[in-house]
């Protein structure tokens, strides 16, 4: 195979130019408004014990059954990480954070990896930015991340997201397994109708019957009882609790009886944010209440509730939008003419980075000419000229690019300063 041909594994994606601005206001977004709402920055590995990501996100899910990249390098078995919650459940018990006693705020972000059939919005390769409340039952907590999720949005300019709710119940008799045995009851008559992965569902995760988007099934679907219908007591005050809040912050929501989720590790309140701009792959978050997943990992009963957001989706939404997708400007391009110039602009310019200002030069010996078009390709908001004779008596030249901006001679020693006059 020659050189040429090697490109990136289908499903997988390269971030640049105008994608590599979406990326980062993305990923910046996520730490200035998870911050914001007191969550701190966990980083767990991207791959960890398959059977983490088997007992935390289920063994009847379609990740676990077919998406995960899975390898057996040495004698033990290790997966790339399909989604964040379950290496910051199994960090938060491993440091002990359980022991702190108080709820435990955490965000994080980075590339999660599932062999899913590749199509727009849907990588092998893709993005989350994610948080996770654990240690409270408080619905207003529930409320709480729903509305972050949206702040984040927000924040990235991508307006227009629906809101999808659904509680799908806790594990007491006479909750979700109540609600499961109706559902199968309702359901068996019509199996020969649904689709052949529904009918493997129905023995063992008949739940997921109700967001399957063949329209057989979902013909089936229309009749079923919903779970927020068929809520024990305890989950049916929290649900409504949830939904009080988040009417008492003006946040809109559909509540939904076909949102399930595909993850097992979800309990109560369970929501979804999609955007029209998304076409078939129109998710661009979701998130829920997992308050059995910290005693599945071998710790306390622990009540918990995150989200995790799609950045490559929120990245297209980004796009329809017309959103944020300008780098900052440069704030100072040096132009130093001959080799001492260029030289001692070399120093400016690291004076200038390290008073925190951005600030770059030529390394290609260009023409003056050309270094001028190119400070104003890089939105330069002030140009350095330094000549042979400016060094001699030395001062140097700033230029104010602003249309109609003037050039003053300074001493080199007062450059910095008159530099800053002229930025924002
Ligand atoms: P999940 O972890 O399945 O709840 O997914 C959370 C969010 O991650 C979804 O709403 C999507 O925005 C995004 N997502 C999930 N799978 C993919 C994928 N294969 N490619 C791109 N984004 C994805």
């Amino acid at each position: 195979m020659s050189k040429k041909d090697i490109r990136a594994i289908e499903g997988t994606r390269d971030y640049l130019g105008e994608d590599g601005i979406r990326f980062e206001k993305a990923m910046d977004g996520a730490r200035e408004i998870f911050t914001r709402f007191g969550f701190e920055k966990i980083a767990t590995p991207v791959f960890e014990s398959t059977d983490l990501f088997a007992r935390s996100i289920g063994e009847a899910t379609d990740i676990v059954e077919k998406e995960m990249y899975t390898f057996k390098p040495g004698s033990e078995m290790i997966t790339l990480r399909p989604e964040g919650t379950a290496g910051a459940i199994r960090a938060y018990l491993q440091h002990n954070l359980h022991k702190q006693g108080s709820l435990t705020k955490l965000w994080y972000a980075g590339p999660m990896f599932r062999r899913e059939r590749p199509q727009k919005g849907r990588y092998r390769q893709f993005h989350q930015v994610g948080i996770e409340a654990v240690g409270s039952s408080d619905p207003l907590l529930d409320t709480e991340v729903i509305a972050m999720g949206i702040a984040y949005y927000e924040r990235l300019g991508i307006t227009g997201i629906r809101l999808r709710l659904n509680s799908i119940g806790c594990s007491k008799d006479e909750c979700r397994p109540a609600y499961r045995a109706k559902l199968r009851a309702e359901i068996e008559p019509n199996l020969d109708k649904l689709c052949k992965t529904c009918n493997s569902r129905f023995e063992r995760n008949a739940l997921r019957i109700l967001d399957c988007k063949n329209p057989h099934c979902q013909e089936v679907v229309k009749g079923l009882p919903a779970s927020y219908d068929n809520l024990c007591e305890e989950c049916e005050d929290h649900f409504a609790k949830v939904k009080e809040g988040l009417a008492a912050q003006g946040i809109e929501f559909d509540v939904d009886a076909t949102l399930v989720r595909g993850l097992d590790y979800y309990s109560k309140t369970v929501f979804e944010y999609t955007h029209g701009a998304l076409g078939a792959q129109d998710a661009i978050g979701g998130g829920g209440r997992y308050d059995g997943l910290v005693e599945e990992l071998g710790g306390p009963a622990t009540p918990a509730v995150g989200f995790a957001i799609g950045v490559e989706r929120a990245m297209i939404a980004m796009e329809a939008l017309g959103a944020c997708c300008c780098a900052a400007p440069l704030s100072v391009f040096g132009i130093g003419l001959g080799e001492d110039c260029h030289k001692a602009m070399s120093g400016m310019i690291t004076r200038l980075r390290r008073e925190g200002i951005s600030a770059d030069m030529d390394y290609e010996g260009r023409s003056f000419k050309s270094q001028m078009r190119l400070a104003n390709r890089k939105g330069a908001q002030v140009a350095l000229i330094l000549g042979d004779n400016e060094l001699a008596e030395g001062k140097v030249n700033v230029k104010d690019m602003r249309e109609g901006g003037e050039q003053l001679s300074v001493n080199i020693a007062d450059a910095i300063s008159e530099v800053k006059k002229l930025l924002p």
